[in-house]
């Protein structure tokens, strides 16, 4: 059994949701995709909501029905949808949709809701992933002032999505924005009238108050991380694990599979029972570090499914010793250390954390 623990701290959440709050933008629409970016669905949508965010974001119509399960009450919007989603779902538990195109329109229109269903009409607005293409745009919002008329659909929203934001003077975000707004333009053209104009995420919400428009739709940001690196939020997870054994050996000895790692001197070899199963990348391998008894200590080794090998040294370490493999304290490694150390972002350690990896919430 590993007793990895994966240790959240709401407080953070909590702290970071009123930082975005206070920023002034009209309205903070909290994303808690992903299980909460690893963080728990439920827990990280009360906290947000708690602390004044109004809306809740999430990318499927499973994950808005988790949340109203999570007993949350406040507009839901999920904007990842298949063509055919299940509509009557969608109105009993009062999620909002984004349509990126008319036929997911016609889907909708098709399954003849009982009430009309809440729409944000989705523009891809310089990513070419999701969202209407530009050539689509004036007849999407034809056939969605269509569906309004026949009582199908309401269209509160347009929604766009920036490339760039996390390059604050790239020229792709004011490409974005004035994207949005003739956006916006064309849909006030067909006749729609779109309350919420939203566009940023949180590289953009913290780094360009002028794309903050209606709503501001915030992930990252409430669990701590930055992708525009210009603030510091409160970090939100540590990770520790028990020191499972601990070996002394030589110089010169190979560590784990291909012996990618030789001891260069006698020392200590503490062996943690977490690997890359339980969400630590094997391309941090050789460069990530752990602490241990307040020492920073290297990964020997390349980490494996289950288990990684820390070169302690001198350092007296025990079994059952809990090691650090990140968290927000000053010496701990920090989660964008472990980023850098495995050449990705944040967001795909947090969110890669995995089962067997118990979970302690304060
Ligand atoms: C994930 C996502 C967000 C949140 O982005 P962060 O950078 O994590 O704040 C906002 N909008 C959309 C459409 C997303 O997919």
């Amino acid at each position: 059994m590993s007793a990895a623990t994966l240790t959240i701290d709401l407080s953070a959440v909590a702290e970071n949701t009123r930082r975005f709050v206070r920023a002034g933008s009209p309205a903070v629409l909290a994303v808690v995709k992903a299980d909460g970016f690893g963080h728990g669905l439920a827990d990280v949508a009360r906290t947000a909501v708690a602390n004044g965010a109004t809306w809740i974001g999430v990318t499927s119509v499973a994950e808005g029905v988790a949340v109203r399960a999570a007993g949350v009450t406040v507009p839901v919007l999920s904007w990842l949808n298949p063509v055919q989603v299940d509509v009557p779902t969608v109105l009993r538990h009062r999620i909002d949709l984004a349509v990126p195109s008319g036929r997911h329109l016609a889907a909708i229109v098709a399954a003849e809701p009982r009430h009309p269903v809440r729409v944000h009409l989705q523009l891809d607005t310089g990513m070419a992933r999701d969202g209407a293409a530009p050539e689509e745009w004036a007849g999407l919002m034809a056939a969605a002032r269509r569906a309004e008329v026949a009582g199908w659909v309401t269209v509160v929203g347009v929604m766009g999505h920036l490339a760039m934001a996390d390059r604050p003077g790239h020229p792709g975000n004011a490409q974005g924005k004035s994207a949005l707004l003739r956006g916006v333009a064309l849909a006030e053209q067909a006749g729609l009238r779109p309350t919420l104009r939203h566009l940023a995420a949180t590289a953009a919400t913290l780094t360009d108050p002028s794309a903050h428009l209606d709503l501001v739709r915030i992930g990252a940001g409430l669990v701590g991380i930055d992708p525009s690196g210009s603030t510091r939020l409160r970090p939100s997870l540590r990770l520790t694990a028990p020191v499972a054994q601990v070996r002394r050996v030589g110089a010169g000895v190979g560590v784990g599979y291909g012996h990618t790692g030789v001891t260069g001197r006698p020392t200590t070899l503490a062996l943690l029972p977490l690997g890359y199963a339980d969400g630590l990348p094997r391309s941090a391998s050789g460069r990530a570090q752990v602490l241990v008894r307040g020492r920073r200590c290297p990964v020997i080794g390349v980490i494996s499914m289950d288990q990684t090998v820390v070169d302690v040294g001198d350092v007296p370490v025990e079994p059952g010793d809990q090691a650090v493999l990140f968290g927000p304290g000053r010496a701990e490694p920090a989660v964008e250390e472990w980023a850098a150390w495995a050449g990705t972002i944040p967001h795909e350690i947090v969110t890669g954390i995995g089962h067997r990896v118990g979970r302690s919430v304060r």
